[in-house]
């Protein structure tokens, strides 16, 4: 596994699971899914040495961040099988380059453009209000502006640093985000969990609704929309398209991810087959089945300092006394505000109280 957080934790587990030894590799020495690991590598991405050594203790690599160097991903597919490769890593790593490679394959997207400095901002042709991403290295909002106005757009000319492209994308009116996990075997076996509905705050993920509240149609347009774009890739794995849902029933892709999503944690508890194993499957050459959906859930994310009161015993002890209630912490040892520190998982038969059972305990965790 290339990448340590949670992700790559909930795929050691899976594995581990299956009979298999997990190799970790993450330059941070305390990466959550080292605790699963049964040799870790603690190099940069960058270290060749570290690549052989890898490459010698592992039979094929996965990946749970986008941000890996693809040189890394390239020089491992010379010597093991990679699942997803080099391909997806490089367009899911720089916005500029995914939007144009589904603009080149008629999905739909959002409006946008591409500036490679700062000065050319003000020239861009598109209605307010906007938003500036940083083609590489975004995460949950960061490297993110809002832009709602010819003053926004000078006084953002001068924070943008260092080197372009920026991608500017007209912001979407959506009525609600979808996220759907697609795994292919790179043949002719496709299979995808239902859309999950996700609730962001400031940019970061807070809460994930499964199956999300959309009719059947829409449902069934958003996984044909998330396999066609996973076809086009053609490369084997387990992938994630975010998308808009727009009043008018339109969807468009906003973002792909090479690896299984947050927003899908819930698929441990509440599917035959958790995002992780369908990775396992890809990942081994294993069958591909399709998903099917025991119960419905409320993901609630526990960010940043919420998990300091999260492990005050008196809100684990409220939390715990509701059946549905299950707690996940990621192992992480440094709190920093807004970082996914672990999350709540409320499954049941009736969605309305799962989600107020999360609404209540955010007012908790976020007193
Ligand atoms: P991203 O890093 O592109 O996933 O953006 C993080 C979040 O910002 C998204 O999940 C949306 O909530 C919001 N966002 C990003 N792009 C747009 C857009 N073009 N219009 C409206 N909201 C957006």
């Amino acid at each position: 596994m290339l990448g340590g957080g949670q992700i790559g934790g909930f795929f050691a587990e899976a594995a581990l699971r299956f009979g298999y030894k997990v190799s970790v590799w993450d330059p941070s020495p305390n990466a959550p899914a080292k605790r699963f690991a049964s040799t870790s590598f603690d190099a940069p991405f960058d270290d060749l040495d570290t690549l052989k050594k890898f490459a010698e203790v592992s039979d094929c690599a996965s990946l749970e961040w986008e941000n890996i160097p693809v040189a890394l991903t390239d020089g491992l597919e010379k010597l093991i099988r990679v699942r997803p490769g080099s391909k997806s890593l490089g367009l899911a790593q720089d916005r500029s380059k995914e939007k144009q490679f589904l603009t080149d394959n008629h999905i739909p997207v959002a409006k946008y453009a591409v500036i490679e400095n700062p000065s050319e901002l003000g020239g861009v042709q598109l209605e307010l209000p906007w938003i500036v991403k940083t083609a590489t290295l975004g995460y949950d909002g960061h490297g993110q502006w809002r832009i709602s106005s010819a003053q926004d757009i000078a006084s953002t000319e001068n924070v943008l640093k260092g080197d372009g492209p920026w991608v500017v994308e007209q912001v979407v009116p959506f009525k609600i985000e979808l996220s759907v996990v697609v795994g292919f075997d790179g043949g002719t076996k496709i299979v995808n969990f239902p859309p999950t509905e996700n609730i962001h705050e400031n940019g970061i993920l807070r809460i994930s609704i499964s199956p999300a509240r959309i009719s059947a149609e829409i449902e069934r347009r958003a996984q044909d929309l998330a396999q066609e774009v996973i076809k086009n890739i053609g490369e084997p794995g387990v992938f994630c398209l975010e998308m808009f849902l727009l009043e008018n029933g339109e969807l468009l892709v906003n973002e792909i991810a090479p690896r299984p999503h947050n927003s899908g944690h819930h698929t441990i508890d509440t599917f035959t087959v958790s995002q992780y194993e369908l990775q396992i499957r890809a990942l081994a050459g294993l069958p591909l089945v399709n998903p099917q959906q025991i119960t419905s859930s409320v993901l609630l994310n526990v960010l940043g300092d919420e998990y300091t009161n999260l492990t005050d015993l008196h809100a684990t002890n409220s939390i715990l006394k509701n059946q549905n209630a299950r707690i996940y912490s990621y192992g992480k040892s440094d709190v920093r505000t807004g970082r996914k520190m672990g999350h709540i998982l409320f499954n049941g038969p009736s969605q309305d109280d799962l989600l107020s059972d999360a609404l209540e305990t955010h007012k908790i965790l976020a007193r």
